[in-house]
């Protein structure tokens, strides 16, 4: 009975993996379809932290490179920054494992962050500042072409909310743009990937996940509490995180108030109705109702022009 049992829970669980291996190729293959974000011959430097997401990054990255529709080298980076207790020969054996070229880079940020930022305060801006200097230097040692992060979904609306809420702009964090020096081109695959099917996916590829002791308990973090917010909300409103993702690949400058992005001194009335105009008279429940309940993109549904190669 037992060993009845034990098989069908074994057969539900390759099942269940199965799904969700296709479901993270196919948003990956999506993203990087649709923002162009790997040609022919780039060589892609994976950065790679030892947290879940940039494992998971990597993972993913070398089984597409098996089928996908251009050639493309890929090389992974670790940034040692000699955090106490930091496991130094986990991920070179891991990456040797995998069979994945690599460089592992060492630079003490660890001091450098405890000694200028004060106890009690947000460590992650200064650090990840520093990492992202060295890896950009790294990135131009080593001639890549694109530097990929592990950034996905959550992380983006999370940054979002974060510029809304304490920097006063409707900013994101996007799928591919050029680094703060100009220098680099860089890509986030894993933008249409929910972080709870990272979580699921680190769970059962095990992969050598190594905390990070520096901020791991900054349980306090504005971004920790944003991200807090945003679990219970998809908790008590399933698809809100969808929605507030795929706003940003929707926006109607008429509809905001950036006279930069739209001449609103110079409107006159065009003399027609126009679809997805104003409903200034209508009232809150008629215009809030059809974007709050009808409009259900999934990530890796949202509408795009034509793609280069088919990478799902
Ligand atoms: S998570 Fe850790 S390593 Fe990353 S930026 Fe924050 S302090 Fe630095």
């Amino acid at each position: 009975m037992n060993t009845m049992t034990d098989l069908q829970d074994a057969r539900k669980t390759v099942f269940e993996a199965n799904k969700l291996s296709k479901r993270l190729h196919r948003q990956v293959g999506q993203a990087i379809g649709d923002f162009r974000m790997i040609e022919a011959g780039d060589k892609v430097m994976v950065c790679l932290s030892g947290g879940k997401d940039s494992h998971a990054l990597l993972d993913i990255l070398l089984s597409m490179r098996e089928r996908a529709p251009v050639k493309f080298d890929l090389v992974a980076v670790n940034l040692d920054q000699k955090q106490p207790g930091f496991p130094a020969d986990v991920l070179p054996k891991y990456l040797e494992s995998r069979g994945v070229p690599f460089h592992i880079e060492t630079q003490d940020t660890y001091s450098t962050v405890k000694r200028l930022v004060p106890e009690g305060k947000t460590m992650c801006s200064l650090c990840s500042r520093l990492r992202r200097g060295i890896l950009y230097r790294v990135a131009s040692e080593l001639g890549v072409t694109k530097i990929a992060l592990g950034h996905h979904r959550d992380d983006m609306v999370v940054t979002l909310l974060m510029n809304m809420f304490f920097g006063g702009r409707l900013k994101g964090m996007p799928p591919k743009l050029v680094s703060d020096d100009g220098r680099h081109v860089v890509i986030r695959p894993l933008a249409y990937v929910a972080e709870s099917a990272l979580e699921r996916w680190a769970g059962h590829r095990r992969f050598p996940i190594i905390p990070c002791t520096l901020c791991g308990s900054q349980d306090n973090l504005q971004r920790v509490q944003v991200k807090k917010m945003i679990r219970e909300w998809e908790r008590q409103y399933p698809g809100r995180t969808d929605n507030m993702f795929n706003a940003m690949g929707r926006i109607v400058p008429s509809h905001l108030m950036d006279r930069n992005l739209f001449p609103f001194t110079t409107v006159q009335p065009t003399g027609f109705a126009q679809d997805g105009g104003d409903h200034a008279f209508d009232d809150d429940e008629q215009a809030c109702a059809p974007a709050a309940t009808t409009i259900r993109w999934h990530a890796g549904e949202i509408p795009t022009g034509p793609i280069s190669g088919d990478w799902t």
